[in-house]
């Protein structure tokens, strides 16, 4: 019984992120590789952050989806280089942190940034521009926690990394 890498990677996007339901891994890009062997697969992944805790809960999701696809035996291999970076994610992905509520990264994480300029998070409800950070670190160290002065909303502003 052989498994396809097609048949891998549609299994591998029914894995949500496990800190944002709304969006698969793959959606995140940090799946980077995928092989097959007969029923064996073997997976590399990028997480998002160095030490992020959701790291172990995307590796036991993994495999538990291949194996319910029908791979007999999933290697996750961890690689840390090169970083993940918040460039990777798809205009449709960040269309679909928004509509999550989630405000995505507004510039790209390789554009030098002067000091004193800080870039306009705008609201995802209302698209105003009026928002204030309220903290540098939001639920996760990935995200900063802001508030729309219009809607007097809070949301979670996804850095740009
Ligand atoms: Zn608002």
């Amino acid at each position: 019984m052989s498994f396809s890498a097609e048949a891998a990677w549609r299994a591998l996007g029914g894995v949500p992120d496990p800190e944002i339901p709304a969006i698969s891994i793959l959606d995140l890009g940090i799946v980077r590789a995928v092989s097959c062997e007969d029923d064996r697969v073997a997976v590399t992944v990028t997480p998002t952050y160095g030490g992020c805790p959701a790291t172990e809960v995307i590796r036991e999701d993994i495999c538990s989806a291949l194996q319910a696809a029908g791979a007999r035996e999933v290697a996750v291999t961890v690689q840390l280089t090169p970083a993940w970076t918040t460039d990777w994610l798809s205009e449709d992905t960040k269309a679909r942190l928004k509509a999550y509520g989630i405000a995505p990264p507004a510039t790209r994480a390789g554009e030098p940034q002067p000091l004193r300029f800080r870039p306009r998070i705008r609201c995802p409800r209302c698209e105003s521009a009026r928002t204030e950070q309220l903290a540098a670190f939001g639920a996760t160290a990935c995200k900063a926690l802001y508030r729309c002065l219009d809607c007097l909303e809070p949301f979670e502003y996804f850095k740009p990394i």
